[in-house]
């Protein structure tokens, strides 16, 4: 009798999908807006979550002292705002 032992190991990968971190029920700490960017803080465990409109007003201080980030920025829908900056 043959032992045919063949362990399929089926490397089934958790997919670490850094892409889809932040729901749609992220808000910012700021405003409680929908938030897209996710900061990782060096104190604090949750990090902190900015809508993109935040973010960028705090981008400079931000990139100084945050360990990561997670920008899904890209996620907001073009529209036309009625009210452009520009
Ligand atoms: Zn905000």
């Amino acid at each position: 009798m043959e032992l045919t032992d063949t362990v399929d190991e089926e490397t089934v990968e958790a997919p670490l999908d850094l892409s889809d971190v932040l729901k749609i029920t992220d808000r910012c700490d700021q405003c409680g807006a929908q938030a897209f960017i996710w900061v990782n803080m060096p104190n604090s465990k949750a990090g902190l979550l900015f809508c993109n409109h935040h973010f960028r007003k705090n981008e400079t201080k931000l990139r100084e002292v945050a360990i990561d980030f997670i920008d899904e920025s890209y996620k907001i829908n073009k529209k036309a705002s009625a009210s452009s900056p520009d």
